[in-house]
């Protein structure tokens, strides 16, 4: 099952929660884009300033107060320049804006310029000013040179800019140093050490006791190398986590890198893929070159069956070289000529089955470790890590969750937890109480309630019998799991549904696997007593009984027709064989075989309900009347299991009754709140009466 991860509290360090402050790009933009406002703002200011009309020009120069006139470009502007001793007679002369521009014009003149030069004589001429005393029209050429070199600088700037973006973008943006085109072939690994942190310790690790020990002496190889080596000892190369979803493989080599000490570099096989050729095997070279830079040190390549899965023998295609090729790099890496001292690999799966033999040899993963879901105690010390950080009240007992939690992983447990709060929080409650964790396991077993869904009397009738038909034979059978409820609210995809507490075992036998399937086929087989005819509502159980019988025949060797043979391929080579590796005639044996055992299994289910036609009538109608009924309502109808097997029924018990009394509690809180709303109809109505009662009165 998929990690959910909502309950895992602490930030994700193997992932790039919390990238480094480092130079942002985006202020090389910010400071070119102020830089050009700026050079604009100087260059043009002074000609925007201070502009004069005709008028004011005429009395200026009727006045006698212009020192010098400048015409600019020919006829692009006039600068007019005020005599120093008349600058006190313009007040409204704005100070120069520019700190480059101190010799600035006072004023400048941009209207008509044609014949400018005999305007200004002629005005002077008109105020008789002496020839001396005259200004004559002074003319200059002038190179903006800021604006000329911006008309270059900016769509150079522009082409540069987005050439560097688009460089960045087929980089991928990657993490760690793979991000950049240039580095395409650079490992991706995180690299945790003295300032990258995980605050990730064995104490959040719950149970899993000895793949910790095998752990942490993994890291002790790391730390005092010469008290093996001393002794003549090699120190291993890798060690391989091996287990199903969930159950604590990554958590483990957080922990490790919590612990450790020594630089820890963190990747997933997914992170040698890339849609080039060749960029799998130089990443591999890239991550042990820079490892052995920093040794001691531990690598940790997470879902490592991404990159090591077997090689293929008879591939068509060959898409695959770019895997293979990725995996010899490993191969080789990891045992070669090249020299790994005080490199360490841990790598994670959950297949370890299909991984390529020559990566599973000692000398390689030399340590298998094996991490198994938890069993009931770990489980307990599972709810404990996760319940921690919970505000829950007193009438939580994880050993009872435990306990009812058979088969779940810890990704499950956390899950439960986090489910429990949510649930809590919707009801606006202060605290998780046990009713809470109980919701929330019913809802991951389950799914969702969907009281909503459209169901007519007879489908219910249906449903009724077919879990109770379930229940009947699971009860009288010896080895059926024992029961803690059925209920035939439509939850998640299911119409109806019979939970049992599967016993926790290890091996399991032909009668075992036999009850089941029978128990399985209750359902179908109490259709067909009460109603006459089948229904489509069987389709999960004949699947799992088809699955199971095919499993016992064709795998464990439990048919004796077929005999002591199994067709179990755990090189997991079979995905690439095109051919069964038995004859068309054992192929015929194991289709009628698999057929007999589901058609027995029926026939025992049915035999057994119509010996208790009437029992099972009574359990139904009380289904149908409850909609739940537990482990007792069954007993109750008929009387304690059979065979004397109590195996697991305690504790089937126990849990079942735990499940009532929420049930019950979820009743009177049904009838208080009608009670309430009731009373509170009530006093309306009463008040109703009493305000008609007094208009009528007053009229
Ligand atoms: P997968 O194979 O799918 O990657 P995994 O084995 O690597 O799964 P993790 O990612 O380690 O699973 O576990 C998922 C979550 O389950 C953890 O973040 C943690 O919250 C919880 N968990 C699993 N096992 C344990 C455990 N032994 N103690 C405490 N929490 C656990």
């Amino acid at each position: 099952m998929e990690n959910n991860n909502q309950q895992d509290k602490t930030p994700n360090p193997l992932r790039n929660d919390n990238p480094k402050k480092g130079f942002n790009f985006y202020w090389i933009y910010g400071i070119i884009a102020v830089a050009f406002i700026a050079l604009n703002f100087f260059s043009t200011g002074e000609a925007t300033e201070n502009l004069i009309q005709k008028g004011q020009l005429i009395d200026m120069l009727r006045k006698g107060d212009v020192e010098k006139i400048l015409l600019i470009n020919k006829d692009e502007y006039a600068e007019v320049y005020i005599k120093p001793d008349k600058i006190s007679s313009y007040p409204d002369l704005k100070p120069s804006s520019s700190p480059f521009k101190t010799a600035a014009p006072h004023f400048v003149y941009n209207g008509d310029l044609e014949k400018f030069g005999e305007f200004i004589t002629t005005i002077q001429k008109e105020q008789n000013i002496p020839e001396e005393s005259q200004i004559y029209l002074e003319r200059e050429n002038r190179v903006d040179y800021t604006s000329q070199i911006l008309s270059w600088l900016l769509p150079l700037g522009l082409i540069v800019l987005f050439w560097i973006f688009i460089m960045r973008r087929m980089g991928g943006g990657g993490a760690g140093g793979g991000g950049q085109i240039f580095n395409i072939g650079k490992s991706k690994a995180q690299l945790f050490d003295g300032k990258l942190k995980v605050n990730i310790t064995f104490d959040d690790v719950a149970g899993l006791d000895e793949a910790k020990v095998e752990i942490m002496e993994i890291v002790d190889f790391l730390k005092n190398p010469k008290k093996y080596t001393d002794l003549g000892g090699k120190i291993p190369k890798g060690a391989l986590l091996v287990g199903p979803p969930g159950t604590g493989k990554t958590l483990i080599a957080k922990a490790v890198a919590g612990e450790a000490k020594v630089p820890f570099f963190s990747l997933s096989g997914s992170d040698f893929v890339e849609m080039f050729v060749g960029v799998g095997a130089s990443r591999v070279r890239d991550l042990f070159k820079t490892a052995k830079e920093k040794a001691p040190c531990i690598i940790f390549i997470d879902e490592i069956d991404a990159i090591g899965r077997a090689r293929g023998k008879n591939q068509v295609t060959g898409a695959n070289d770019e895997r293979e090729n990725t995996l010899n790099q490993l191969l080789t890496e990891m045992d070669g000529f090249s020299n790994n001292q005080g490199v360490i690999i841990l790598a994670a799966t959950n297949r370890a089955d299909i991984l390529d033999r020559a990566l599973m040899r000692a000398g390689r993963f030399d340590r298998q470790i094996h991490v198994e879901l938890p069993d009931l105690t770990e489980r307990e010390a599972i709810f404990k890590v996760h319940v921690k950080g919970l505000k829950t009240d007193t009438s939580i007992n994880l050993n009872m969750l435990a306990k009812q939690t058979p088969g779940f992983s810890g990704a499950d447990i956390a899950n439960v937890c986090n489910e429990a709060a949510l649930i809590a929080a919707r009801k606006n409650s202060k605290e998780i109480n046990k009713q809470d964790f109980m919701d929330a396991i019913d809802r991951i077993i389950g799914g969702l309630e969907k009281r909503s869904k459209i169901i007519t009397m007879h489908e219910k009738s249906v449903i009724a019998y077919h879990e109770a038909g379930h229940a009947s034979v699971s009860w009288l059978l010896e080895h059926a799991n024992p029961l803690v409820k059925v209920t035939i609210v439509p939850r998640g995809r299911a119409l109806g549904a019979a939970w049992y507490l599967p016993e926790e075992r290890q091996i399991t036998t032909f009668d075992q696997m036999f009850d089941e399937m029978t128990a399985t086929m209750g359902g179908r087989a109490a259709e067909e007593l009460i109603f006459g005819r089948v229904s489509t509502g069987a389709l999960n159980d004949l699947e799992k009984v088809t699955k199971q019988a095919y499993a016992m025949i064709v795998y464990y060797g439990l048919d004796s027709k077929l005999g002591n043979i199994s067709y179990y391929d755990s090189s997991g080579q079979q995905e690439y064989s095109f051919q069964r590796p038995y004859s068309d005639k054992t192929a015929e044996l194991i289709d009628s075989e698999v057929h007999r055992l589901a058609e027995e299994a029926y026939l025992k289910a049915k035999t057994i309900l119509s010996e208790n036609m009437d029992k099972l009538r009574k359990l139904a109608e009380q289904l149908l009347n409850e909609e739940v009924i537990f482990n007792e309502d069954v007993e109750a109808i008929f009387g304690p299991r059979p065979f004397g097997k109590e195996t697991g029924s305690d504790t089937a018990k126990e849990v079942s009754s735990n499940f009532r009394e929420k049930r019950d509690k979820e009743k009177e809180n049904a009838v208080n709140e009608h009670k309430k709303a009731e009373e509170a109809a009530e006093i309306k109505l009463s008040e109703e009466n009493q305000s008609e009662a007094q208009n009528e009165s007053k009229d």
